[in-house]
């Protein structure tokens, strides 16, 4: 068994109880398995980012700053369960909010791929041989673009449902810890084409 290339993470509702744009340290908390998840990880020794939009910030409801605080403390939490995160990636953007200049369109914003675009270069990652895992479709959509291979965490997080071949995910799990065990179950040369359905 071969680990992947690396494993990037959707945070709000996938790694962590999603709690609307909250930047409070103290309010953050592990999701159902993802304890679990962060120490197969680990052992798999795969570098591992969050990617996550923010677009709090473009609507005024927190200043990007307070992101920092947030950062601060997931790599405490990663720490807790014997993991190292190798970065954060935030999306501050929205184009109908109302903070300069956070208000416009990007290519980050997911399901845009750009953050995974962005880690892939700044980190020497091959994208096909890396994991995706989120909780709603705009997640599957930015991994599928950007080449990666997806999980959706089906735990009622997605409620819109909008199709497409760029959003139908290559694996459902019901909670990290069952997104974890396929990630590990899979040899890394087992690349997105060839599992595309
Ligand atoms: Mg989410
Ligand atoms: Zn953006």
């Amino acid at each position: 068994m071969t680990a992947p290339a690396a494993i990037f993470l959707d945070k709000d509702g996938t790694l962590l109880d999603d709690v609307p744009y909250n930047v409070d340290p103290d309010a953050m908390r592990l999701a159902p398995g993802a304890r679990e998840a962060l120490s197969i990880f680990a052992a798999l020794a795969v570098p591992i980012f969050v990617i996550s939009n923010q677009s709090g910030v473009a609507r005024g409801r927190f200043p990007i700053e307070s992101l920092n605080g947030v950062e601060a403390r997931l790599h405490e939490l990663f720490a807790e369960c014997g993991a190292t995160l190798s970065a954060v990636y935030w999306c501050p953007h929205d184009a109908t909010g109302t903070v300069e200049p956070y208000n416009q369109e990007c290519d980050c914003r997911k399901p845009m791929p750009g953050m995974l675009l962005r880690a892939a270069r700044e980190h020497g990652v091959v994208l096909a041989d890396c994991w995706f895992v989120g909780d709603i479709l705009d997640d599957i959509e930015a991994g599928r673009r950007a080449g990666c291979r997806t999980i959706l965490i089906d735990n009622g997080n997605e409620t819109v449902w909008r199709g497409g071949a760029l959003r139908e995910p290559h694996v459902v799990a019901t909670d990290m810890f069952r997104a974890a065990l396929a990630i590990r179950a899979m040899d890394k040369r087992v690349s997105a084409r060839e599992i595309a359905r």
